[in-house]
């Protein structure tokens, strides 16, 4: 197949259906069925590792949780946010960030003119820590293999790493979240494999506990990095 006719086919095809609001650029667009192509693939690559996820017993919170959460959202996402670890609501639900803080992070991802199925959205730990204590080293020794795993099959552009303890695990350091956010790392997937981009901010149960203007200013300024990195427009 000629690649980069099909590309231009699909831009013309978005354009006219968008009414002129989708990429003209055939480069975007031919990433964009590279992506939807990978898709299906990554989905079930995905579903066989969630199943994994279900079944492990490596650590103890495995034992005491009421469900797994392993994640959720595009299986080729061009974003991954990642926080720590489930709470009350997501042990509830199965499901990451679903509750005030995953309210708040809903809000983050509209006001970049993006939708929670766009993005994958994950966490360090895929079981909640009993009454949310911190994750211990060996439950992150333990558990750290699915998140990698999940970049590998996902393959995003960037990466958010929410707060100090999603940052400092993927960053391998010890940094404050005040050194480390707004900026753009790199996170290793791996030998031979490249580098992907990782920008860290605050994480939103941070943000709720400190709701001011300037930290949501920053985190907002974060978010817009985020966007730039991708080509992506800022909504006004
Ligand atoms: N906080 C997290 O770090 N992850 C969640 O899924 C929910 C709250």
């Amino acid at each position: 197949m000629d690649f980069n006719k099909a590309a231009q086919q699909h831009a013309e095809m978005e354009n006219f259906f968008s009414g002129g609001f989708a990429a003209k650029d055939p480069q975007i667009a031919r990433k964009k069925i590279e992506r939807d192509k990978r898709a299906e693939q990554a989905k079930n690559e995905l579903e066989k590792l969630n199943q994994e996820v279900n079944s492990c017993r490596k650590c103890e919170l495995g034992g005491q949780r009421t469900n797994d959460v392993p994640g959720e959202g595009h299986p080729a996402a061009r974003i991954m946010f990642i926080g720590e670890a489930p709470g009350a609501d997501e042990d509830a639900q199965g499901r990451p960030f679903v509750g005030r803080a995953g309210k708040l992070l809903d809000k983050i991802i509209a006001a970049m003119g993006l939708k929670r199925e766009d993005v994958f959205i994950g966490n360090i730990l895929k079981c909640r820590p009993p009454e949310n204590r911190d994750p211990k080293a060996e439950e992150v020794f333990s558990c750290l293999p699915y998140l990698q795993r999940q970049i590998e099959i996902i393959q995003p552009d960037i990466i958010v790493a929410l707060g100090a303890h999603a940052a400092r695990t993927l960053l391998e350091n010890t940094k404050s979240i005040g050194q480390l956010r707004g900026h753009i790392h790199e996170y290793y997937p791996g030998l031979g494999r490249p580098a992907i981009r990782l920008l860290a901010t605050y994480h939103p149960a941070y943000l709720l506990r400190s709701y001011t203007h300037e930290n949501r200013l920053r985190v907002w300024e974060d978010m817009k990095k985020v966007l730039a990195e991708l080509d992506l427009p800022v909504p006004e």
